[in-house]
């Protein structure tokens, strides 16, 4: 090997080793990145399962209001199929079978629309349907109170 050779060499040698150390930083940079792109995208993935859980949570609250409204949709029919009873067809109390007479009169129940005399009837309670308490019978003044 000739001194010229060795020399060229040497320089190459330093190139390279340049080269290499440009290259390794390089690497320990993409590295650095790859971690902090790893952190992120864990990050994110926390982020999407939190908002998916969020959204069962309000998709299964939607269906209990939606099964609430129906239920309640469903008493408020019942309510308004309650009709009064004919009273000219009503001789004595639902109740206790007073027989009505001129003493003795007839009272609507608001709730379940039956007659009743004044005793079985004397109580009032607050129904959906009106503001004011109106006149129950005590089996309805019973179911009222309880709810
Ligand atoms: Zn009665
Ligand atoms: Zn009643």
């Amino acid at each position: 090997m000739s001194r010229n050779t060795l020399r060229i060499n040497c320089i190459f040698f330093t190139e390279l080793e340049k080269k290499i150390k440009s290259l390794e930083e390089e690497k320990s940079l993409l590295i650095e990145r790859c971690l902090s792109g790893e952190a992120d995208v864990e990050r994110l993935n926390e982020i999407i399962s939190e908002l998916k859980r969020k959204l069962q949570e309000s998709l299964s609250a939607l269906q209990e209001l939606g099964r609430e409204n129906q239920s309640l949709q469903m008493e408020c029919a019942k309510q308004q199929n309650r009709k009064w009873k004919d009273d000219s067809i009503v001789t004595a109390c639902s109740h206790c079978s007073k027989e009505f007479s001129l003493t003795i009169r007839k009272h609507h129940c608001r709730m379940c629309g039956e007659i009743f005399c004044n005793e079985c009837s004397s109580k009032n309670a607050t129904i959906p349907s009106s503001k004011k308490p109106v006149r129950v019978c005590d089996a309805c003044y019973l179911e009222n109170s309880v709810k």
